[in-house]
Formats: structure tokens, C-alpha cells, sequence
């Protein structure tokens, strides 16, 4: 696990699809600043990168990774992520794949769709939320929040494999497939003011 602050260095990442996951201060984009963003190229390593108070987000190097026509970053529940990318680093982080969407397609025999439930269900590992709700805006980041941060995109590549397996057994890839196309406007959405709002829903 690497740490850094405002930007990652330059080329630490393998090419290839990257999973990338953040914390902010709270569930309200615009309110709750973006404060660590999280990026694993799959390799075994993490790379955390920390935005202090103030920041001005100017981070090149992880705004090319994640601008990236070429990279396909995974996310579980992108919808999030990408408003706050959007809103903070000013990329749009397409193309992507959510693994909560994938699953929702796939187990359709349950509703635990949260990475937790994933990561043991179709890994048979164990991971910790207990630091989700955690001050991620503090000087210091614990090795409680680091662990816990780094492993929310540990699994991303290996899950995405398995969800791929189940959708194509399914006959459901292409739907999830326009699904994860339409999620950087399900984003801007959000971020727009219709995130409470279903814009499909006849009411
Ligand atoms: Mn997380």
C-alpha cells in the first residue's frame, strides 16, 4: 500500500483496467469534499491519494489515469464516485464497470448487494467495513483507515471477473454493459440536482 498527497506519481500503475474507489466527508457531493481517492491497477499494490483541506485537486497524473479512453476503471457503486470525481477532479472516469450493478443484474435471489456481501460470497474473504464512516477529512490518516481504504479496491479486478462469468451465463452483458455506459450521466444527474429524483418513474 503507497501513500500520497494531491497527485499520484507518474507511472506507477501496470496498464490496463484500474479499480478505484473514494472517501469524502459525507454522502452530499457538493458539500462533502472529496478527501482520498484509491487506485489498484490489480498487481497487488494500492495506491492512496490523500487531498487536504483547501486542495485544489490539481492532480494531473491521477486526472489522466482516470480520464483514460483506454482504461476501463471499476468501481463498486459508481454512481458515487464519478460525481465525485466529476464535481472535484473535473474528469469524467469512463469508461467504467460497477460491480454492485453487475451483481444486482446477476444475484437477482438476494438484496446484498454491498461489497462486503461480494467479497465473501463469490471471494470467500473477509473484509471490515467498521472504518466507512469514519473522519476522512482528519491530518492523519489511521492504519485503520488506510487498510480498511485500500481494500475497498483490492477485489475489484477479481470480482469483476466472476460478475463477468454470471452475466454472460445470464444473457444479461449487454444490459449491464448500457447500464455502465449511462452511469457518468447518472452522475451529472446527481450532481445537477436529480439525484433524489428517478427520471424514468412516471411521477
Ligand atoms: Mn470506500
Amino acid at each position: 500500500m503507497y501513500f500520497h498527497e494531491e497527485d499520484l506519481p507518474e507511472g506507477v500503475l501496470a496498464p490496463g483496467p484500474v479499480a478505484v474507489d473514494t472517501e469524502t466527508m459525507g454522502l452530499v457531493t457538493p458539500r462533502d469534499r472529496l478527501c482520498l481517492v484509491q487506485i489498484s491497477d490489480g498487481g497487488g499494490d494500492e495506491h492512496l491519494v490523500r487531498f487536504g483541506p483547501g486542495s485544489e485537486y490539481d492532480a494531473p497524473n491521477l486526472c489522466a489515469v482516470l480520464a483514460d479512453a483506454a482504461r476501463i476503471k471499476l468501481f463498486h457503486f459508481a454512481r458515487f464516485d464519478l460525481a465525485a470525481i466529476q464535481y472535484y477532479l473535473g474528469v469524467e472516469a469512463s469508461p467504467c464497470y460497477c460491480t454492485k450493478i453487475a451483481s444486482k443484474l446477476v444475484r437477482t435471489y438476494t438484496d446484498r448487494h454491498g461489497l462486503k456481501n461480494l467479497v465473501d460470497e463469490l471471494l470467500g474473504q473477509n473484509i471490515s467495513k467498521a472504518q466507512q464512516s469514519s473522519d476522512w477529512g482528519g491530518p492523519v490518516l489511521s492504519e485503520a483507515q488506510r487498510d480498511y481504504a485500500a481494500s475497498d479496491v483490492r477485489y475489484l479486478h477479481r470480482l469483476r471477473e466472476e460478475l463477468d462469468r454470471r452475466l454472460e451465463r445470464e444473457g444479461r452483458m449487454d444490459m449491464a454493459q448500457a447500464c455502465f455506459d449511462f452511469l457518468p450521466t447518472r452522475a451529472r444527474l446527481d450532481i445537477a440536482g436529480w439525484a433524489e429524483h428517478d427520471i424514468f418513474s412516471h411521477a
